[in-house]
This record gives C-alpha cells, structure tokens and sequence, in this order.
C-alpha cells in the first residue's frame, strides 16, 4: 500500500473563548471555538490537496495544525508514517525543514525592511545550512527556481521595489531554499491580479515536477482548486462534508452545500451555470454547532433524520465521498 506523505486522522483544534466575568459568577460552561472539528484525509507524494470552503470553515486552521505552528486539541498528524505530534524538539526541527507554508498576503509576509536576499536566505541561517557563500548561491538558484531573472539583479531589491507577483515568488524561493518536501499554500494566488495568478499557478504546477513537492492547497476559490489540485475536500464548519477527484466533485457536486458553493461561481457563459442552489441564512458560528448534520439549519433538502444523526463521510461513486443522508 503506498504511504501517504501526510495524513490527518479525527483532527479537532477548539479555541476557548474568553468568559465574562457575570459567566464566571453565574458558572456558566466554558464555550469554544471547534474551527477544525474532526478532519481526516490523505495527502499522497506529488498530490496537490486542496481544501476548500467560506471563510471561518476552519481550513486554513487545519493547515496550520498539520504543521504544528497550532498544536491540535484531539487527533494525529502523521508524515511519512511518522506521528509529528511525538515529535521532540530535534525531530520538530529536522519536520520543519522539510515542511513549509506559502501565506496569502505578499505584502504582510515579507519583511519590508529586509533585501529579497536575507529574506530567502533567512530559513538556511535559521537551520545553520552551508557559510556565506554556499547561501548565496543557493538563494540564487531558489530565485531562478521561481523565475526572477537573473537573480543577481532582485537579492538586493526590497519587497516594496517589486510587483505584487514578484513578492510572491520570493515568498515561494523562502519556501523552496530549504528543499521541502511539502509545502502548505494558504491561498496563496487570492491577493494577485486576475493575470498574475495562472502564471503563479502555473509556477507552482512545474515546481511540483521538478522538485517532487506535495501540496495541501487551501482556497475559496474553486475555479483555482479546479485548476490546480487533484482532489479536494469541501469544509463546512470545521468538517470535510465532501471529498474526492477535484474536477469529479467540482463539475458532478452531491453535497447540497457544495452545489450551492458551485452555483455561486460566475461562469463566462452563464448557460454554462448550473441552476442556482440556495442556501438559508448565514453560516451558523462554531461556538454553537448544531447537532445532526451541522449544515442542516441552510439545507433546503433537511428533513427529521439531517436534525437527529450526523451524517457519516461515506463513499459514493469512485473515490467521492460525502457526509450527507440523501445519498446512503
Ligand atoms: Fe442537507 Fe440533510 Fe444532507 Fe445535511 S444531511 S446536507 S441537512 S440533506
């Protein structure tokens, strides 16, 4: 069976909220925020994963989890085989070399007051990698690497000398500098321009081949999740409620939640739209989840058993699975 390179099992991350002092008088239960509420999936080398949903669905919290920049409430985090959260400092070290984050924002990531250089070369020094001149050199190949030609003429720029697609390389070459095996990209084409964001798609697509990276590719985006990943996993309130093929779970949606995401999606020819699913209300808030299928307060489709019993994440066609009581 080949092993995945990372894999969550029943991950949960709960943040407490802060109590007021009448619910300290009156003691009151402590609340939490459950933002990841019980995530498993698979990541396989050279895959691109992406998960998906509306903000506050707890995937960019999940991508933090798996890198142990959060550390977990409940679950495992294993790469390569390995339980990362049984990790000792010398292991969390060597993990965080290996593993690297892509942030959405170019502009807040970088350093405005360090060179490209330092920049990049920040994470060999942190390691203790190579002398001067080794780094050098390897900052020089990470900037060819994401295409900032010659790399002499951007080590000594500052971030605010250069176009928003260009700080993004450079926040890619941070990533790349220490040869990952992994990399997390939180929405890391959602700040560019329309024109700029194929070419960093693009970018990392070829870097995927030339450098045997696996992603776990976060977006709201599933025009750019469609592009991009091989699978998906659609989040809903801290949960996967759907998971599969990427195009197949795109263009061939069950989950009533995942429709009504795909029917929001503008199209350049609107008779290419499918009909348009409504949702009821806003999106419930991870303090008070509610229980059967949490998605069932907006479901058009809920009936008695969608309020009684959770649905389970079971598999209906070829590898696409969905968490939802109209499809047992
Ligand atoms: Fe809607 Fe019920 Fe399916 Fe939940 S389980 S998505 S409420 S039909």
């Amino acid at each position: 069976m080949v092993q995945p390179v990372v894999e969550a099992v029943n991950l949960k991350k709960y943040f407490p909220v802060r109590a007021g002092i009448l619910d300290v008088i009156r003691r009151r239960p402590k609340l939490y925020v459950r933002a990841v509420d019980g995530v498993t999936f698979k990541i396989y080398r050279k895959e691109i994963f992406c998960l998906a949903g509306e903000s506050g669905c707890g995937k960019t919290t999940t991508g933090r989890t798996i890198l142990r920049l959060i550390e977990p409430t409940a679950g495992k985090v294993f790469f390569n085989g390995e339980n990362i959260l049984e990790y000792d400092y010398e292991k969390l070290k060597e993990f965080r070399r290996k593993a690297q984050i892509i942030f959405q924002d170019p502009y807040e990531s970088l350093n405005p007051r360090m060179t490209v250089h330092d920049i990049v070369e920040e994470p060999l020094r942190i390691h203790k990698i190579g002398d001067k001149s080794e780094r050098y050199e390897r900052v020089l190949k990470a900037l060819e690497d994401v295409e900032l030609k010659p790399p002499e003429s951007f080590v000594y720029r500052r971030p605010h000398e250069l176009s928003g697609g260009q700080r993004q390389r450079v926040a890619i070459a941070r990533a790349l500098v220490l040869n990952p095996e992994f990399i997390v990209a939180d929405e890391p084409v959602s700040m560019l321009d329309m024109s700029i964001r194929a070419e960093i798609l693009n970018l990392m697509l070829r870097l995927r081949e030339e450098h045997g990276l696996t992603y776990l590719f976060i977006t709201h985006d599933l025009a750019v999740a469609k592009y991009i990943c091989d699978r998906i996993g659609i989040m809903y309130l801290g949960k996967i409620v759907e998971l599969g093929p990427a195009e197949e779970v795109i263009d061939n949606p069950y989950h009533p939640y995942t429709k009504a995401l795909i029917s929001a999606v503008p199209t350049p020819d609107p008779r290419d739209k499918i009909g348009e699913i409504p949702i009821k209300g806003e999106v419930t808030s991870p303090i008070n989840i509610p229980g059967g299928c949490r998605f069932h307060p907006r479901c058009i489709y809920a009936t008695r058993i969608c309020r009684e019993r959770e649905p389970l994440l079971e598999e209906v066609s070829n590898n696409h699975f969905v968490a939802c009581h109209l499809f047992k």
